[in-house]
């Protein structure tokens, strides 16, 4: 299925569970800092390792980047909320 089925079916499994679908623009979290918001493809000498250049926070890359994700996604229901 493409994107926009997969999107649709998980938008009605989150509902049915009691939960929000946030859909977020991937673009830049997996190189930015979850900690100090510095960007920059050096922070990703590996597949699997963050390490920020500019204050030094060190994560599994996915983590970092699920932190940056949500903050992002809690900061689009907050602005949906207070439109
Ligand atoms: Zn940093």
């Amino acid at each position: 299925a493409g994107w926009g089925v997969f999107l649709t079916i998980l938008a009605h499994k989150a509902e049915s569970a009691g939960r929000t679908l946030i859909a977020v623009n991937p673009a830049g979290t997996s190189r930015t800092c979850a900690r100090c918001g510095h960007s920059a493809k050096d922070n990703r000498l590996t597949q699997a390792g963050f390490a920020c250049t500019a204050c030094g926070h060190a994560a599994h890359a996915d983590v970092n980047a699920a932190v940056n994700i949500l903050r992002a996604g809690l900061a689009l229901r907050q602005a949906a909320q207070a439109a």
